[in-house]
């Protein structure tokens, strides 16, 4: 499968230019000409990579990174002018993965995706994580209990994993933000929240899986 890109860009010539230099790199390219209609693919899903000019017509492309970096951890390179640097370091702060100042050669912006892309892999496994009657399928990203398999969500699923390679470490919620979120200024509320939703699907089971304690006044 052809890797698909947000190319979020409000100058149509520099973006189109992109655009074809990036197709014939072999990606699938979606342009987004301001922050709305950036946000608009983001939310259709798909994109495996985002580049994020932060000088946008309707609001700062900053907004935008910081909204979806609450949300996911999706490759994101932020491009911006010369003599813009509190922007491009702003930018690195909340989440980006790396910056572009413009002008840049396009053979540098295919280089640095596939760099950004290659750091974000994760590493290919077949792992099974056992812990008690849980099992945690890493490739496949699912768990069961003796045989019966959980619902959960994409963080529910992250939370699990995170705790199944680590049975009987605590962890604060603060830790628990930073790996699964990727952020650590986000509500704790949040973990606690999801902790909860996940401690709610691993009782009630047939068969016993291993219990998520909390650890009063720490994680
Ligand atoms: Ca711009």
């Amino acid at each position: 499968m052809r890797t698909h890109l947000a190319l979020i860009e409000d100058d149509p010539d520099f973006a189109l230019m992109c655009r074809s230099y990036l197709e014939r790199a072999g990606f699938t390219v979606t342009w987004a000409i301001d922050a709305r209609a950036g946000k608009a693919v983001m939310h259709e899903g798909g994109i495996d990579l985002a580049v994020l000019d932060l000088g946008l017509p309707d609001g700062s492309g900053l907004d935008l990174l910081r909204a979806l970096r609450s949300i996911s951890r999706l490759p994101v390179i932020v491009v911006t002018g010369r003599g813009e640097e509190a922007d491009r370091v702003a930018g690195l702060e909340i989440g980006a993965d790396d910056y572009l100042v413009k002008p840049f050669s396009q053979r540098e912006l295919v280089a640095r995706i596939r760099a950004v892309l290659r750091r974000s892999q994760p590493p290919e496994s077949t792992e099974i994580l056992a812990v008690g009657a849980l099992r945690v399928d890493t490739a496949a990203r699912r768990a069961d209990v003796a045989g019966a398999l959980l619902t959960l969500r994409p963080k529910e699923y992250a939370l699990l994993e995170l705790l199944a390679r680590a049975p009987g470490r605590v962890f604060s919620s603060e830790q628990l933000l930073e790996q699964i979120w990727g952020v650590s200024w986000q509500q704790p509320a949040t973990v606690v929240e999801h902790v909860y939703r996940l401690r709610g699907k691993l009782t009630g089971l047939p068969t016993p899986a291993p219990r998520i304690t909390t650890v009063r006044g720490y994680g």
